[in-house]
């Protein structure tokens, strides 16, 4: 017969069933896991045991409860009443219990408790005469037959509480302390009274009765609304099921030297070393947290019960050494006696993430290791992002430009003017350069444009999980939902709460973490890392842990001789010193394009491109070699021994020139006028744009394509480049150049182009007399130069996977179009699983990429591989990355702190086994191949 009960003794019985603590907790739940740790630790627990989740399972598949599990319940039951030496229905000397859910991940306040089950009629006189205390007794029992009555049997909360106050208000009272035991008494009456008129039958006398429908009533919460929707926001599978725990009641409500509690070993906001609780003398359950008195901070325990206190905070030390993290307990008191009611580990806030992993590392509780695996890489984020200032929100609070407030469905602050649909708001974003709030009612599919192009978002209508959060959290963006006090005038183009009023155009700021929307612009500002110094603590351990070299390095020549490098993409000397205190090691990506945008040097730019020889070009060019030269200058100042990688000219020319529709107008409106005076080079102008057009320019003449058509350009560049870095080397500065070229297709590309660059850096190199490190290499951003890499790399020292355009090419999806159009369409339907420019689609992007580099150091095994999309700043892709032996990862500066985490936890999560597995996976083929396989998901809680 199968064991579907285990009393809180059989740890071991439980462990050697489930195989794992792991599986303990998915058998007797989390709440059941820790109440038999507790018991088997000596905490006092009161007797109990646990139905397993596994009878859930039963029953929720045939409404039963499985063989044997009701006749195991009963002997579990006789051994608790020898325990306690009570009796289950015994008004003599009777047993009470609790009947608590808990699944093995803890979904506060989703599932059904009952307490006080086994009273009854003749057992609440028993009780009275036992402890001569009525009062106690008959609150107890009214408690019963309300819970009983709410989550057995569904019952609205009303038919208990209205009755209640009106009884309340009868005797002028105001608290329920005020009420006396014949109060109690009588309403008990009313209770059952209430009970059988909804019901149409008695609350049930028979004590085994209640313990049956009730160990249901868990069972069924399982699959109630609430539940529901809560795993399926926080991807729990519905097919865990939850434990039922049947547990002695021990009484807070038995007098002035009774009470209950709950605390958290550490302040779950901050991360600060002090406990921090409440709790409630003479009250029961969850009277706490109902709010109904207020409760007392937890320190006061000290004075009113020294000798609990004591045990109390001896208890729970122990728990948080034992579990190694902050725990969040309840306990109640019993006549001065201490139980201990659950233990969890404790849900917190980025900040006190960090603070207490970091704490916890330096007292030598956990490791350094288990310390960077206990923050999210979006803990980080969180503490990174733009704030509002808190001095600034407080006293707009009191000035009176609060607005409203809402669920706050998407952290961050955002700051903009009010549009009401999406493609106002994308316009004024896009072509008045303005900053935007789309302002709804509610959000659809075709709003999500009008949603990216914004700061922030704010809808009146919907939840945390309406079509405007989900999409917001998805892409990054501040938003409040169900801000239910605005009403949103659509027609009127205003929004108004009360007496006032926000007009289209308006300015307001979104506080996407507190929910809280204020009239005009508040001030932001970006936290520095430097003042939060258990970050950094923590992030320095992260990089050491990333530069452990593996077991690879000496077994397989040419992968990385250490771990994963973060680097930044940082295009001007500014960016590159943010990069640097955010812990880049190297700038992986500077874009050249902007600084042929510059006002001074884009007439210049264009009188090249307008030249029809290559000696006219080549004269405007020299005209910006020097400009050219002091952007690099800056750069590699700045990161002074790192490497540089700067790519070659990428845009197609014509992005340069003026706006075609514009200047025809111009020289239409000129000859109608009939104005002469350069009219003519107009129309040149003109001519020339017209001779540039292309039909698709993301796949025309641009990249390495334009170098070879018009090769003046990178020329310049690259000495631009090479006397940079020698001036610098000159300087004592180290310099590491490397130059990248964009978007080739095929080897002959390079053959073509390179050598003549590289002749332009030697001779730099000459004429100045320097030497130093430099390196040419290659973007990977076209499927063809992924495919046939072992040819790119006889030319390339260096591949950069470039993945917008990498994912853009493999789907043949345009980014913009995609987004707007059908990416949220296709995640909804299941045909996407994520967003692939959010996210390295590894089966088949990500394949490219593993491909690239095994083909690519076949020919050169000291090819460097990195990563410059914006993937390089995806916690999951750079898992990817570190998986198929990339030696770098570069992202915006603003993200390199959250990647060196991920960097540092992919590393863990992967970490070589033992030599001799590895030796065996590689006789299979090449060595990381196995452990790709293994990971081809982000991990999920099943
Ligand atoms: P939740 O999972 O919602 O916290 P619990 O099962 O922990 O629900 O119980 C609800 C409340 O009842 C808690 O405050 C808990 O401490 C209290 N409680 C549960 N069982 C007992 C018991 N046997 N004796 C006294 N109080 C109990
Ligand atoms: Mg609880
Ligand atoms: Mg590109």
């Amino acid at each position: 017969m199968k064991k579907w009960v285990y009393l809180f003794g059989e740890v071991a019985a439980a462990e050697k069933y489930a195989g794992s603590w792991e599986g303990v907790r998915s058998l007797l739940g989390g709440k059941g896991a820790g109440l038999f740790d507790m018991t088997r630790a000596g905490v006092p627990v009161p007797p109990g045991f646990t139905v397993t989740t596994e009878a859930c399972n039963e029953f929720r598949k045939t409404g039963k409860f499985p063989a044997g599990q009701w006749d195991q319940q009963l002997a579990a039951m006789k051994k608790v009443e020898k325990a306690t030496g009570k009796k289950f229905g015994d008004p003599k000397n009777p047993l009470l219990v609790s009947c608590r859910s808990g699944a093995k991940f803890s979904m506060p306040g989703m599932m059904n408790t009952v307490l006080n089950i086994g009273l009854n009629d003749a057992v609440v006189e028993g009780l009275t005469k036992l402890t001569s205390n009525p009062r106690f007794a008959w609150d107890s029992y009214r408690r019963l037959i309300e819970m009983f009555g709410e989550t057995v049997f569904n019952l609205d909360d009303e038919v208990f509480e209205h009755p209640m106050a009106q009884y309340k208000e009868q005797k002028g009272y105001k608290l329920d302390t005020e009420m006396t035991a014949e109060d109690w008494k009588e309403l008990v009456s009313i209770f059952k009274a209430a009970f059988k008129k909804n019901l149409g039958f008695d609350f049930p006398q028979d004590v085994y009765k209640q313990l049956e429908q009730a160990t249901k009533a868990v069972f069924e919460s399982w699959m109630g609304k609430r539940a529901i929707a809560y795993r399926k926001k926080e991807e729990i599978s519905d097919d865990l099921g939850t434990a039922v725990n049947i547990v002695t009641m021990v009484f807070g409500n038995m007098g002035d030297d009774s009470g209950t509690g709950v605390a958290f070993t550490r302040n779950p906001s901050t991360g600060d070393m002090e406990m921090m609780g409440e709790y409630l003398i003479n009250a029961q359950g969850e009277d706490v947290v109902a709010g109904i008195r207020n409760a007392e901070p937890i320190v006061n325990l000290q004075k009113e019960m020294p000798k609990a206190y004591k045990e109390f905070m001896q208890i729970t030390g122990r728990l948080e050494k034992h579990y190694k993290d902050v725990q969040d307990v309840e306990f109640t008191i019993e006549r001065g006696k201490l139980w201990m009611l659950q233990t969890r580990n404790a849900k917190r806030t980025a900040k006190a993430a960090v603070k207490i992993a970091v704490d916890m590392a330096n007292k030598g509780l956990i490791t350094r290791e288990q310390a960077v695996q206990r923050v999210t890489p979006d803990n980080v984020d969180s503490l990174l992002h733009p704030q509002f200032d808190i001095e600034a929100m407080n006293s707009a609070e009191k000035n009176g430009t609060f607005f409203a407030k809402g669920v706050n469905a998407s952290p961050g602050a955002a700051v903009g003017q009010v549009y009401f649909d999406a493609d106002k708001a994308e316009q004024m974003a896009k072509e008045e350069k303005q900053d935007t709030i789309m302002v709804r009612p509610f959000t659809k599919p075709d709003d999500v444009h009008g949603m990216i192009a914004s700061q922030g978002v704010l809808t009146s209508e919907g939840g945390a999980t309406s079509h405007a959060a989900v999409v917001a959290r998805q892409f990054g963006i501040p938003c409040i939902v169900g801000a239910s006090a605005i009403k949103i005038d659509l027609e009127r183009r205003v929004m108004t709460v009360g007496e006032s009023t926000v007009k289209e155009g308006d300015w307001i700021s979104v506080d996407g973490t507190t929910g809280k929307v204020f009239i005009g612009k508040i001030p932001t500002m970006a936290p520095s890392l430097e003042e939060q110094t258990e970050l950094l603590t923590l992030l320095k351990w992260a990089d050491d842990i990333s530069a452990k070299k593996d077991v690879r390095e000496a077994r397989a020549p040419g992968y990385p001789t250490r771990g994963l490098q973060v680097w930044a993409n940082a295009d001007y000397p500014k960016d590159a010193r943010r990069a640097r205190s955010y812990g880049a090691v190297g700038i992986g990506l500077c874009r050249t394009e902007h600084m042929f945008f510059e006002p001074e040097r884009l007439p210049i730019v264009q009188d090249m491109i307008l030249s029809e020889t290559s000696q006219g070009r080549t004269e405007a060019l020299n005209k910006l070699l020097p400009y050219q030269r002091k952007d690099f200058d800056g750069l590699f100042e700045a990161m002074d021994g790192y490497p540089v990688i700067i790519r070659l000219i990428d845009p197609p020319l014509h992005e340069f020139m003026p706006d075609e529709e514009k200047l025809l107008e111009e020289v239409i409106t000129m000859r109608v006028k009939n104005e002469s005076d350069g009219l003519k080079d107009k129309e040149e102008l003109l001519a020339a744009i017209k001779g540039m057009h292309e039909s698709n320019p993301m796949m025309g003449m641009r990249g390495v394509r334009l170098s070879i058509y018009m090769p003046e350009i990178v020329e310049m560049q690259v000495r631009a480049i090479f006397e940079a870095a020698a001036d610098c080397t000159l300087r004592g500065i180290v310099v590491k150049p490397e130059v990248m070229i964009p978007l080739t297709g095929t080897v002959k590309e390079l053959e073509w182009i390179q050598p003549r660059l590289e002749r332009i850096a030697s001779a730099v190199m000459k004429e100045k007399n320097v030497k130093f490190e430099y390196k040419f290499g290659t973007m990977i951003e076209i499927p063809r130069a992924a495919v046939t890499a072992a040819e790119v790399a006889g030319h390339a020292q260096f591949f950069s996977f470039g993945t917008n355009d990498l994912t853009q090419m493999t789907y043949g999806y345009s980014r913009d179009d995609a987004e707007r159009n059908f990416l949220i369409t296709y995640q909804e339907q299941g045909i996407l699983e994520t967003n692939p420019f959010q996210t390295i689609d590894r089966g088949g992007v990500g394949k490219l990429m593993d491909w690239a580099i095994t083909e690519g150091r076949k020919t050169r095994p000291s090819l460097e591989v990195g990563i410059c999309g914006e993937h390089g700043g995806d916690p999951n892709s750079i898992e990817w990355c570190h998986l198929i032996g990339n030696n770098y990862v570069s992202c915006s500066p603003f993200r390199v702190p959250i990647a060196r985490l991920a960097a540092a936890q992919a590393a863990l999560k992967h970490r070589p086994q033992k030599q001799a597995s590895f030796v065996k996976s590689k006789a299979n083929g090449r060595a990381s191949k196995a452990t790709p396989k293994i990971a081809k998901k982000p991990a999920k809680r099943k």
